[in-house]
């Protein structure tokens, strides 16, 4: 929407989605002077309907319905209206220069486009030693501010960086979360970031669409797609509820699953694409140092610090490890509802003693998963899983760089989670499945414009990369 705004031409924008929480959502009961009620009901909701422990982040409450994958839930497959960044951590990268090697165009080229979309979307972050390996900041507004312990654990690794197969680069990570307390928006550091943002710190396209709807300056058709048909007066959309519709352009941004169903519906393809995951390991880090802001009350519930492991042999790639405080969430869900107003003192006296560690792997040592269409919907069989000795490298690298410092790694086996919600690489450019050239075209008038065709799932954070590239597909298709 930004990149057919910013093309100078006069289009009239149609957007397509299911309208599922479009309108009402358990947010809306939300009063500020009743927080911890508003909190308090939620966490009843969560308990009352969660399937696992820990539960997985919700949108107050209501979780996204996952894919299976030989009967097991593998990878969200979002229809809400906004999509994932109803429930995302907020984290926004650029990739590296090297990650566009197999893209048809630089990191130079997406620069302004990135640019344009921290400036929409609005990044919290600072110059340190992350934006430093990256050689590029889009920071708007103040970093999100980090509880002590994860400070000082921040300043201890860039002095003892240095490890056998990693050099690695600490920082603040960048989100794109509102800390500028005169805007109405502003982040109150509740740390109630994983059940869902009652005062929408954290940015959503859903804000952005809403938005848009109301003043007019899109058509909202709420409905979701289900094919693209070729057709003389243009791309005509064929809708899951039997209409169709014809327009000059069309732009596929329905999320790498949603696309790739629609892309092989509209190719009669049967099988072939392949779609990327990047697998985490999870482990924690104990925090025995005298820097913790244990008694605080407020903190920021999600990345307070991000790692860069950029790679000083050939034998590992990049890796990307976000390290969550002690959150109250994974405890809340857990104790019964009348104990919290006990149980919740040791758990903050924990929040930045126990540390949670996210490290995420490049998709070569992923998930990865064919996609086969059967009976009119998207089947997926594991084609690869992810490997031991990428996790081993990276604790055991984590663990030289904690060396002589009050930080220690649990001796425990990381728990692997199956999804980062990081999806990619179905259709790629450059692909041998379908042409698909750099403004996206893969069928006449019809534009890839999320992470399909993304040659791989970069092991950074895709969304801010998924959002300046739409604007550079959008834009270079309507100048053409
Ligand atoms: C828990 C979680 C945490 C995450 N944290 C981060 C993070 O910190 N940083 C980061 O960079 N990324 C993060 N991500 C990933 C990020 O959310 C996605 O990369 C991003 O949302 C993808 O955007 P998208 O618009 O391509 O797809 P989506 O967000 O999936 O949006 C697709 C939209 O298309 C609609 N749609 C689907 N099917 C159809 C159809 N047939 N017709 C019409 N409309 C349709 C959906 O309803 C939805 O509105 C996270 C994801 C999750 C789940
Ligand atoms: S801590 Fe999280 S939930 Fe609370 S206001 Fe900030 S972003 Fe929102």
């Amino acid at each position: 929407m930004n990149g057919l705004e910013a093309s100078g031409v006069d289009a009239e924008i149609t957007i397509f989605s299911d309208e599922q929480y479009f309108s009402c959502s358990p947010k809306d009961r939300y009063q500020p002077a009743d927080i911890e009620q508003f909190y308090a009901d939620v966490y009843a909701d969560i308990k009352r309907t969660a399937v696992s422990y820990p539960p997985r982040k919700t949108f107050f409450g209501d979780s996204v319905p996952c894919q299976l994958v030989d009967g097991e839930a593998r990878f969200f497959r979002t229809e809400m209206f906004g999509g994932q960044t109803n429930i995302w951590g907020g984290t926004v990268l650029p990739l590296t220069r090297e990650d566009f090697e197999a893209w048809p165009i630089s990191r130079e080229e997406l620069e302004p486009h990135y640019r344009a979309m921290a400036d929409s979307i609005g990044i919290a972050g600072q110059r340190d030693r992350v934006s430093e390996f990256l050689q590029l900041d889009y920071s708007t507004a103040p970093a999100v501010k980090q509880l002590d312990g994860f400070k000082f654990l921040q300043g201890h690794i860039n002095a003892h960086s240095e490890t056998a197969d990693y050099r690695i680069y600490a920082g603040t990570a960048p989100s794109a979360v509102e800390t500028r307390s005169e805007v109405a928006t502003s982040c109150v550091q509740c740390g109630e970031c994983m059940v869902g943002c009652a005062r929408d710190s954290i940015y959503s396209a859903r804000s952005t669409l809403k938005q848009a709807i109301d003043r007019g300056a899109i058509r909202f058709v709420p409905s979701a797609v289900r094919s693209i048909r070729p057709n003389r007066d243009g791309p005509e959309v064929c809708s899951l509820d039997g209409k169709t519709e014809s327009f000059s352009k069309v732009f596929l941004c329905s999320g790498c699953v949603a696309t790739t169903e629609i892309l092989m519906r509209s190719l009669n393809m049967s099988t072939g694409p392949v779609l990327q995951d990047n697998s985490i390991a999870q482990f924690p880090i104990l925090n025995l140092s005298r820097h913790s802001d244990g008694r605080r009350d407020e903190y920021f519930g999600l990345t307070n610090l991000l790692l860069l492991m950029a790679p000083t042999n050939a034998r590992v790639s990049l890796l990307q490890v976000q390290l969550y405080p002690n959150v109250d969430y994974l405890w809340r869900t857990l104790v019964p509802g009348w104990s919290w107003k006990i149980a919740r003192h040791p758990v903050r006296w924990f929040r930045d003693r126990l540390i949670w560690a996210r490290a995420y792997l490049d998709a070569t040592a992923s998930h990865q998963y064919l996609v086969t269409l059967e009976n009119d919907r998207v089947v997926f069989t594991e084609k690869n899983r992810p490997g031991k000795d990428a996790f081993a490298r990276c604790v055991s690298s984590l663990r030289q760089a904690l060396r002589g410092s009050a930080f220690h790694l649990l001796p425990v086996k990381p728990v692997v989670a199956h999804t980062s919600a990081h999806l990619a690489g179905t259709f790629p450019y450059g692909g041998d499945l379908a042409p698909v050239g750099r403004d996206g075209q893969v069928m006449p008038g019809v534009h890839i414009a999320d992470s399909s065709c993304f040659p791989t799932s970069p092991v950074i954070s895709p969304t801010l990369t998924i959002m300046a590239n739409a604007r550079r597909t959008a834009i270079e298709a309507l100048q053409k």
